[in-house]
């Protein structure tokens, strides 16, 4: 199975950290790259902040948070 690195702000996916971090992302509120999600790929992905569950880490980056400091639900590890 090939190994996939998700980026921690909007969900997206590459096969190595070295691309994930060179390309550019729209959602990352303290840079301009994407950042490495480190925890554990799983089935559901839930909200730190909040404890909002979703399927898809692109689809709880996309959700608005009323907890979090940069306002989009944030993965737990
Ligand atoms: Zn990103
Ligand atoms: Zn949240």
């Amino acid at each position: 199975m090939a190994e996939k690195f998700f980026c921690k702000w909007c969900g997206a996916s590459y096969s190595s950290v070295a691309s994930l971090t060179a390309s550019s992302c729209s959602r990352n509120p303290e840079g301009k790259k994407h950042a490495l999600y480190e925890g554990s790929v799983k089935s559901q992905y839930t909200c730190k902040y909040c404890g909002a569950k979703f399927s898809s880490l692109n689809s709880l980056t996309a959700s608005p948070c009323l907890k979090s400091p940069h306002k989009k639900h944030h993965p737990a590890l």
